[in-house]
């Protein structure tokens, strides 16, 4: 049986830890502050801002949320963005993606001041995970590496092999892997002889976004399974990109969709937050 690697379990951990250092700001006189913004009206991305925004409000942090409809234009975004870049009560910015079609979704992150990059989308902060030197981390791959810590498994000297290489995901989840010393293969879609790179891995992260795409003929016996995927399956039930019932008997551990990667995401999210809003007390 494999372990069951909870991120409800390890983001509660992290929360309790981040809601009492942001009483000890607030007694200094900081509360940090979030600003999230959504363009348009998609579900899944109304769950996930609604989600950041009682997260914030549950730690003791300040929350604001702008809800812009589906016709803003992207000088009208990029005007909020720079409104906010200037608000000493925000220390972190998020502007929900994908955007719609017709909005420019660079420009949006090129306006964020990296300082409140909370996201880590900035190509500045991006650029300093590269050489191993930054100030906030993408969200998603650092709550997979704070898994990995809680649960003791140490990448280091391990393969890990990463099905997936987008920005938000696969390229920063390789990189961090790098760092822990990690082997590491990016896998992606013109990847050849997937399912014998796979076999190999002692930690196999999956970042491709398909229902059950991993198979148990692709994970190696004692592996241990990171699931990234968020997906409906043909009942329209969230599942992952594991395919689970198959794949966690072979495991040493494993994290579950949903409960795994997930609320992870957000607790890193928060932890950004409250990073960006220490740099007030220096
Ligand atoms: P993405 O931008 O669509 O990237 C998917 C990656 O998978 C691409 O690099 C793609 O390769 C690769 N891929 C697609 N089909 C493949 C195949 N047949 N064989 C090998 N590789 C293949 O997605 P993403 O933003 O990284 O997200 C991935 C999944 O994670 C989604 O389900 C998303 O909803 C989920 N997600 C979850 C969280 C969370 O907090 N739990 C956060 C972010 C994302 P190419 O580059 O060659 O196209």
């Amino acid at each position: 049986m494999a372990e069951i690697i909870s991120g409800k379990v390890i983001s509660a951990a992290v929360k309790e830890r981040i809601a009492a250092e942001v009483a000890e700001l607030k007694a200094k006189g900081v509360t940090p502050g979030l600003a999230v913004i959504i363009v348009g009206t998609d579900p899944a991305s109304q769950v996930y801002v609604g989600s950041k925004e009682r997260t914030c409000i549950e730690l003791g942090m300040y929350s604001e949320k702008y809800e812009l409809p589906e016709s803003t234009t992207n000088e009208e975004l990029l005007a909020l963005v720079e409104r906010l870049n200037k608000d000493d009560k925000i220390h972190g910015i998020l502007c929900q993606l994908p955007l719609p079609r017709h909005l420019d979704e660079k420009a949006v992150i090129d306006a964020i001041d990296p300082k409140k990059d909370v996201d880590a989308f900035h190509v500045q902060n991006v650029g300093k995970i590269m050489i191993g030197d930054y100030d906030f981390l993408p969200c998603t791959p650092a709550g997979i590496m704070e898994m990995l810590k809680f649960s003791n498994i140490d990448p280091q000297g391990k393969h890990c092999v990463v099905i997936g290489r987008s920005n938000i995901v696969g390229k920063p989840m390789a990189m961090l892997m790098l760092h822990a010393n990690a082997t590491v293969t990016i896998c992606h879609s013109k990847t050849q002889n997937l399912k014998e790179l796979c076999r190999e891995a002692d930690i196999l992260v999956a970042a491709v976004g398909r229902a059950k795409f991993v198979t148990a003929d692709m994970v190696k016996e004692g592996a241990v399974v990171i699931d990234v995927g968020m997906n409906r399956d043909e009942n329209g039930k969230l599942c992952g990109d594991v395919d689970y019932q198959n794949v966690e008997p072979l495991c040493s551990a494993i994290t579950p969709v949903p409960g795994g990667v997930g609320p992870m995401t957000i607790a890193m999210l928060m932890q950004n937050t409250l990073t960006s809003a220490k740099r007030c007390l220096k």
